[in-house]
């Protein structure tokens, strides 16, 4: 290692503290952290100047690739311009612009208004104080709970955190949070009892990413929001991982042609370059906080609306046009059903595999179907080894994600699998033989 790697790494055992990492590891002498230096597409490179896939689009954000040239000329035309003014009290014109064309998406300005944050996280957040909000300002202050569904995932923040039905991450917190009420499904959700205390329902539409890749029943979305709308309850949708053609449509909820109350969008907003989120409502959401001054929304951030992230965004926008994005999706869709059906039939370790667009999960069970003890990381351990074969991924539990830039080509989707197929070997079958696991 060169003088000035281990340099880095040093000060990031000794100064960083990193999300969702266990820190005694993270920072045991015998790990090294992988320290990326640069990007190319659905390339990364570290500082070794080893290439990999990003298999999981850097935590599920890049849309178009790294470093892409029109991407990047659209930050830097406006960071010559003006890197940040403030959404309070002024405007800029790029934010004008986004939120217009976000409008576009949604026929007879269904959704019309754009409330501007930071990242998934204050996306859900605005969406859940402002319908508390309308809920008061329009006699209806009964209506002050959430129902959420079990193993979602929302956020970190303490609203969405209350929320998340993951319980290792979020059961510490309950407590402190908002008055949430968890069911399985539908079914679950019609038979609560006191549904007129409910202000939204929140759901991530037709697939929920932390859960390992849970696809929900096709048409249970649609399904939800008749109910819903016959209940008088708010449905919050959650795209910042499904938005963006992820699912194969630019948002998840056209495949089943609803439109919520609320539509939180992050991660894929700026393509994944900058974080910016935004949540968009109905006009007659909006319409709740007009009238006295004291009815305002009383709510933001210091980077509302950034510039530099607004420029992203239209340019990603660009992108999915002039490169036909979503059109060459369905090739893709298809290609990536195919590789996980041959990783199945050549892996017995594979149990189950899931898929929704462009968003992968590869389940490991033991032979007999059961899952292995979780004490022997096995998700963790195949991503460990699958790098070293060129692929950069994350597993939630035993489930291999992946999840790639839209812009991957068939060859480099072979070239991931070839990795994945590779570290299911490495750690499994060659750790069975070597009586290295169990
Ligand atoms: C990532 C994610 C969030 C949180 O977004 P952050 O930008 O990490 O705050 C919320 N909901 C879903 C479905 C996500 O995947």
């Amino acid at each position: 290692m060169n003088e000035q790697l281990a340099d880095w790494i040093a000060k990031d055992k000794a100064y960083c503290w990193h999300p969702f990492t266990a820190q005694d590891t993270w920072t045991a002498s015998e790990h090294e952290p992988l320290m990326l230096v640069s990007g190319d597409g659905v390339w990364l490179e570290d500082a070794h100047g080893k290439r990999y896939i990003d298999g999981n689009s850097s935590i599920w954000t890049n849309i178009h690739g790294h470093a892409h040239p029109q991407l990047n000329a659209a930050i830097s035309a406006q960071l010559a311009k003006v890197a940040h003014t403030s959404f309070l009290g002024y405007s800029h014109p790029l934010a004008a612009e986004l939120s217009a064309r976000l409008a576009e998406f949604f026929p007879n300005s269904s959704l019309s208004r754009t409330f501007f944050s930071d990242d998934g996280s204050t996306a859900i957040e605005c969406a859940l104080k402002m319908a508390l909000q309308y809920r008061m300002q329009t006699g209806q202050p009964e209506r002050c709970e959430f129902v959420a569904f079990i193993n979602c995932y929302h956020g970190d923040t303490m609203g969405a955190a209350s929320l998340g039905g993951v319980e290792a991450f979020f059961s510490r917190f309950r407590k402190f949070g908002m008055t949430v009420r968890f069911v399985r499904d539908l079914d679950e959700l019609r038979a609560l009892e006191g549904l007129d205390r409910v202000a939204g329902v929140v759901i991530e539409p037709l697939v929920q990413g932390v859960n390992q890749i849970h696809v929900w029943p096709q048409g249970m979305l649609s399904e939800l929001r008749e109910f819903t709308q016959e209940q008088g309850i708010h449905l919050i949708l959650d795209e910042v991982m499904t938005g963006f053609g992820r699912t194969g449509t630019m948002f998840a909820c056209q495949q089943e042609q609803v439109v919520p109350d609320f539509l939180c969008l992050a991660k894929g907003l700026t393509a994944g370059y900058l974080p910016m989120a935004a949540t968009m409502v109905r006009e007659e959401i909006y319409d709740g906080f007009s009238g006295e001054r004291e009815n305002a929304f009383y709510y933001g951030h210091s980077y509302t609306a950034n510039p530099l992230g607004c420029a992203a965004a239209l340019a990603s926008l660009d992108l999915f046009t002039s490169d036909q994005v979503l059109e060459l999706l369905p090739a893709k869709i298809n290609h990536l059903q195919q590789a996980l059906q041959q990783l199945a039939d050549s892996h017995p370790e594979v149990w189950q595999t899931r898929q929704c667009g462009m968003i992968a999960g590869i389940e490991l069970r033991q032979a007999d179907g059961s899952p292995y003890p979780q004490a022997l990381r096995i998700g963790e351990k195949v991503c460990l080894a699958a790098r070293e074969f060129g692929l950069l991924t994350r597993p939630v539990l035993d489930t291999i994600v992946f999840l790639p830039p839209l812009s991957i080509t068939s060859e480099e989707i072979d070239l991931s699998f070839a990795a994945i197929a590779q570290g299911i070997t490495a750690v499994l079958s060659d750790g069975r033989k070597n009586n290295t696991i169990e």
